[in-house]
Parts: structure tokens; sequence; C-alpha cells
């Protein structure tokens, strides 16, 4: 048996991307993963899908589990020979009774490595822009836990010093009891129009600033309904964040936004919307699947030789295609007698991927562009592949056909409805909080009318702006009842993800 250890390791403030590389590393190799309450969960995406997950999460003050139970898990598992990632929200070591595992650990001879994380301190104030330190305004700062001293009338904290010293303080825990800090401050001589802020939610697209000073944060917080989790910030650099704010600055910050896509093409369009501040609801509305049978597309495969052009119009056909070509033992070189039309930029980078550069890209990225540059060519008796969905337009064959060329469109992938919406934007939907849906083929809209019905969605939409990718999706969209609010000049998810930044700017 291979001898167990147990990784602490910080998962950071909130923000996925926050986790450190070592972090990651040790999370690959997980047997068994002990996560909290406020480690983000998407950080499990890096365990193997065969790791055990077990929630520890500890909510409030209130123990889903006691810590004793936490230590003996973590003990048990150790010496079961295990790799164990204790995931802990911030840093394990800042309130984090990362110490307390440690020693139990210690103390039954388990090997344990600790990883260090972004403390919430330092992630709310990174992305609050408020330095906790800066040369012209403090140059000592203080975390302090705001539960202390609740069930005890001594406490261990010098209040005297904490408020006399100057130094910006950081409560953690200290929402319910923020009160009775800030009048301790004041009793102890901090200045009751010293600046503070809480930030709820640090780092992540929920997050929640909200500024006032020693002597009126606490009505304030009560007012606004403020709940934890948050840190409060205390000290003259508070003011900085006028200037220094940012994340809650980007553009598409605070707008839900609802990406519907195939799943597998999601990611890129949705990260891009992400690092503009949207908080993104992926909804996906076509389910790719490979088609009925591939013996037409095979036979044209066999046939590359024998033709002039290959027309590819998105990243999905060039996809299927040359997965098919490389399941048949070819490769590019089976394409070196073709000329390659792309559809757009996009799809040219695909098939540029698989180490081709098109000899074609239409100024309009669409069908009828693509349609338009062979009608000035000499097409006549030209033999024209066009591997495509089983549901695409036959505007391309047909003219090309029109044009005296030989097109065979063979089917390389087929489009499906998914079973249902993902809960999360029916939820969205229902409570009325998103801001915008963006459509990038006519099938998103149509699929996203047939799986909800037609009437469900108008009414599901009613004040939500729609974004369609351009003038074939947005007749779609019109279609079906729907207002076209955004739709961008040129026909790429970069340039939706920008018209989108104009529009909510
Ligand atoms: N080990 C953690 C702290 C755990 S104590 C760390 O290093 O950050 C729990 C407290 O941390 C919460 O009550 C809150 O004060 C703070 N906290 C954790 N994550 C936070 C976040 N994303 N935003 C604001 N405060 C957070």
């Amino acid at each position: 048996m291979s001898k167990g250890i147990v990784y602490l390791i910080g998962a950071g403030p909130g923000d996925p991307s926050l986790i450190t590389l070592r972090g990651v590393e040790c999370l690959k190799k997980a047997d068994v993963v002990v996560y909290d309450y406020l480690a983000n969960e998407q950080l499990l995406s890096h365990a193997p899908e065969t790791a055990e997950r077990i929630y520890a999460g500890k909510i409030g003050g209130r123990h889903n589990q006691g810590q004793d139970e936490i230590n003996n898990l973590l003990v048990e598992k150790g010496r079961a020979g295990k790799v164990v990632v204790r995931l802990k929200g911030g840093d394990p070591f800042v309130f984090g009774r990362g110490g307390e595992e440690c020693e139990a650990l210690r103390d039954a001879g388990i090997t344990f490595e600790v990883v260090p994380g972004v403390t919430a301190a330092v992630g709310a104030s990174a992305y609050a822009g408020i330095p906790l330190t800066h040369r012209d305004i403090t140059a000592s700062v203080a975390f302090v836990t705001g539960q202390e001293g609740k069930d005890k009338n001594e406490s261990n904290i010098d209040w005297d010093r904490l408020s006399l010293g100057g130094g910006t303080v950081v409560f953690y825990m200290g929402v319910t009891t923020l009160r009775r800090n800030m009048l301790r401050m004041v009793e102890h001589g901090r200045s009751p129009a010293t600046p503070v802020a809480l930030v709820r939610w640090a780092t992540t697209p929920c997050q929640q600033v909200l500024v006032g000073t020693l002597a009126d944060i606490a009505d304030r917080a009560e007012e606004s309904g403020f709940k934890p989790p948050a840190v409060t910030i205390v000290g003259e650099v508070v003011a900085l964040r006028e200037k220094l704010q940012w994340f809650d600055k980007r553009p598409l910050c605070g707008k839900k936004i609802i990406v519907t896509r195939a799943t597998e093409q999601a990611g890129e369009f949705s990260a891009a919307l992400a690092a503009r501040g949207a908080t993104v609801l992926e909804c996906p509305t076509i389910r790719l699947v490979e088609p009925e049978n591939w013996q037409l597309l095979d036979m044209a495969i066999r046939d590359l030789p024998e033709y002039d052009w290959v027309v590819l119009t998105s990243g999905n056909a060039v996809r299927y295609f040359f997965q098919r070509l490389n399941t048949l033992g070819l490769d590019a070189r089976a394409l070196a007698g073709c000329r390659i039309c792309a559809v757009g930029p996009k799809t040219a980078d695909e098939i540029l991927s698989f180490g081709i550069k098109p000899d074609l890209i239409p100024s309009d990225f669409k069908a009828e562009g693509v349609v338009d540059e062979f009608s000035r060519l000499d097409m006549h008796n030209t033999r024209v592949l066009f591997p495509r969905a089983d549901k695409a337009r036959d505007l391309i064959p047909n003219e090309l056909k029109r044009l005296g060329a030989h097109v065979d469109s063979p089917v390389a992938y087929r489009n499906f409805l998914p079973e249902r919406l993902p809960p999360e934007t029916l939820f969205a939907l229902e409570k009325r909080s998103v801001d915008c849906i963006t459509f990038t083929s006519s099938s998103t809209v149509q699929n996203l009318a047939a799986m909800l019905g037609e009437e469900l969605m108008l009414d599901m939409l009613k004040g939500v702006a729609v974004a369609s990718i351009g003038p074939i999706t947005s007749k779609s969209c019109r279609d079906l009842g729907l207002k076209v609010d955004i739709e961008p000049q040129a026909y790429t998810l970069q340039s939706l993800a920008e018209s989108l930044e104009t529009y909510f700017g």
C-alpha cells in the first residue's frame, strides 16, 4: 500500500483562477477531496472524475461537521494510503483552522503539506481597489477575527493598539458583529470618520462593496440587508477605491447573460463575456451527434483527389470532417489537391489548427458571402465538397450548382435538441434577473423555442435584450416574434462580444 498524504490547499477567495499552480497540481492527483463552503466548487473539476468528493462545509458558524470529525476523516483517509486534498477557502492558515488539522495529522503520524492561498482580505483588497498598505497612508495592516470575545467579556484583541495604531484593519467573520466592533474601535480612539468598506463574495461575479465610515457603516449595512460572507476593511486606504476601482467598472459587470450554444463550443465566447465582467449562464440549445451513417462522407473523403474545392461553413463541420479523415487513417495531406473555402475567420482558425491555410474567406462571413465569391470564379464543371450539418440551408449547394459546379454535400454531423434547459438558467429567467440572451445561429433560437414552446419563450424573454450574431439569425429571431436589440457589423463572436459591451456601456 502506498503511503497516504494530506495536502491542505488554499482555494483562494472565490474566483477559481486564483488558486495556485501547486494547488491545481495536487488536486489533479487527489483520491479524495474534502472541501469547504467557501471553496469554489468549480475547483473540483481539476480533480480526477474518480476522486471521492466530500463536502465538509461550515455555514455561518453552523458546523455541518464538527472540527473533530473533519480531523478524524483526514487521518482515516491518510491512513488508508490515499492522496487527500483538503481544500479550504482563502488560505488554510488564516482563520481556516488549518493549524488544528495539521496538528491532528502530525499526532497521527500522517504526512502533510500546506499550499498557501490568496486570503479573503487580499482578494477583496485587489478586487475592490483598496490597497491594504500605501506609502503615503499606512505602513501596517492587521487581520482580525470579528467573532473574538463574542461569548466572553474578556477579549484577546488589544483594541487600544488596533484602534490608535493607524494601520489598516481587516475583520473576518464580522458582519453579524459589525456594529459592536465598529463601536469598539471608536471607543478606543479611532476617528468615527474613518472610512470603512464591506466586501462581500470578493473576487466573484456576485462581489458587493458597501462603503461608509466607522460611525455609519453598521446602519448602512442594516438598511441594505448586507449579508455574510464579507470582510470589513477599516482605514484611510478605503478612500483610494474611488480612484482605483476596476472590477465593478468593467463594461458588462453585474450583467447576467445567457449564452445559447452547443456545450462543446460555448467556452471561448463565455470567457470573452466573463472577462468583461458578465455573469454567464451557459444554456446549450444544440446537441451535436454523429451522422446516422458515414457512408456518403467516407465516399467523398476517399474521393478527395477528385475535388477542386472543399467548403467548410462552421467549426463543427471542420472538427467532424477532420475527425473522420483521421478515423479513416488519413490526415491533412489528403486535401493536398483541393482548395479550401472557410466561411469566416473563426472557421479559418479551426482549419488552420489542422495545418491547412484556407484559400478563400469571403468578406461577408455567411453562406451568401461564399456564393458571392464563387460567382466571380469559373465554377463550370468543378467538383465541390460541402460537408455539413443535417439541418443546414441548401443555399450553397443550390447556388454552386447553378454556377455549373458538381456539388456533394454529405452530412458530417447532426443537430439535436438537448433534453432540457439547465436549472440555473430557468431559475434566472423566472426570477427576471437576466439582462441579455445571445443567439449565435438560427438553430440556437429555433431550438430554444422548440424546447420552451414559442409562447413561453416570448414571455420569459420579456425585458431581456436579444443579441444575434448576424442577419440570418436575426431573421429567425423575428420570425419567432423576438425583437433583436443587438447585432454586430461583422458576424463573429468577437464582434458580438464587443457589441454587447457597447450596448451596455
Ligand atoms: N481561510 C479563509 C478565511 C476563513 S474564515 C481565508 O483565508 O480567506 C471565513 C471568513 O472569511 C468569512 O466570514 C469572511 O469574512 C471571509 N471570506 C472568505 N471568503 C470571502 C469572500 N470571497 N469575500 C469576502 N469575505 C470572504
